[in-house]
């Protein structure tokens, strides 16, 4: 029978935790790794809403996108949301497995993706991880269809993750060949993103100061929003980890949503 160690070195493996970023949590973060398993639910974020879900529908372990614990406890009450949340999936047996920024910069992790959604080629890594392995990395570049537009990378934008709007820096008609591809908060990847040359960068969410930079530096800059941005690749994560354990029952939330609204 799978067991939580199970899942969490399969995790190890899709998305090594050297990959992830130096301020970050990774890997099993809460849980007896002898503990078999059968239900696993994925999320972007432990929530009130998700983490309800996870025990109503009794998961024996949640993969989550943002870690909990992210930093580290001194105390463990219900004074506060997460720990509030960590006591409450402890209580059920629920174990907390993050793969988070390791998650991003897999081979086939996030950044990947999303230059697959956005019909790019030829992405390789924004930032090599030399000592590691070089054609894997923080953040990604790939390339635009031959006479792609800012316009044309909107358009695709939009229909590849059912988006109304999403907010953009820039001239629509600009050409863009080369493109960043940063999920998450990715504004801090601009620089690299200019130095390597690229036209556009896509992103979840940046400052109005990186809003600016991007203005003042002729790179276009198209935000999908934060969640937007990563929600899709866990529940491309639940297929990955259902063809993996033929005996789990894998699903991602769905009771989870983006906070943001448009009135
Ligand atoms: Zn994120």
């Amino acid at each position: 029978m799978t067991a939580v160690n199970d899942l969490s070195q399969f995790m190890n493996q899709f998305a090594p935790p050297q990959l992830a970023e130096d301020w970050d949590n990774v890997g099993l973060l809460v849980g007896d790794p002898d503990r078999p398993i059968q239900r696993v639910m994925t999320c972007l974020t432990i929530t009130p809403e998700s983490a309800d879900e996870a025990v109503q529908q009794q998961a024996d372990v949640i993969v989550t996108h943002h870690p909990l614990p992210f930093r580290p406890l001194k105390r463990l009450t219900t004074g506060q949301t997460g720990s509030r949340l960590l006591l409450q999936l402890i209580k059920a047996d629920v174990a907390i497995i993050s793969p988070h920024t390791a998650f991003d910069s897999a081979a086939t992790g996030i950044n990947y993706m999303l230059g697959e959604r956005l019909g790019l080629s030829e992405g390789r890594p924004l930032v090599p991880a030399m000592e590691f392995d070089e054609k894997l990395g923080a953040a990604r570049v790939a390339v635009a269809p031959a006479g792609s537009s800012l316009a044309n990378l909107i358009d695709t934008a939009k229909r590849q993750f059912a988006l109304e709007r999403v907010k953009y820096v820039g001239d629509p008609e600009q050409s863009v060949s080369q493109v960043a591809l940063a999920c998450g908060s990715g504004g801090s990847f601009l620089d690299k993103a200019l130095a390597a040359r690229c036209d556009a960068m896509v992103t979840g969410e940046a400052t109005f100061h990186t809003c600016l930079e991007a203005r003042a530096s002729g790179i276009g800059l198209v935000l999908l929003g934060h969640y937007a941005s990563e929600r899709f690749a866990v529940e491309q994560l639940a297929t990955v980890i259902g063809d993996a354990f033929a005996d789990l029952q894998v699903w991602a939330s769905r009771q989870e949503s983006d906070p943001l609204q448009y009135s």
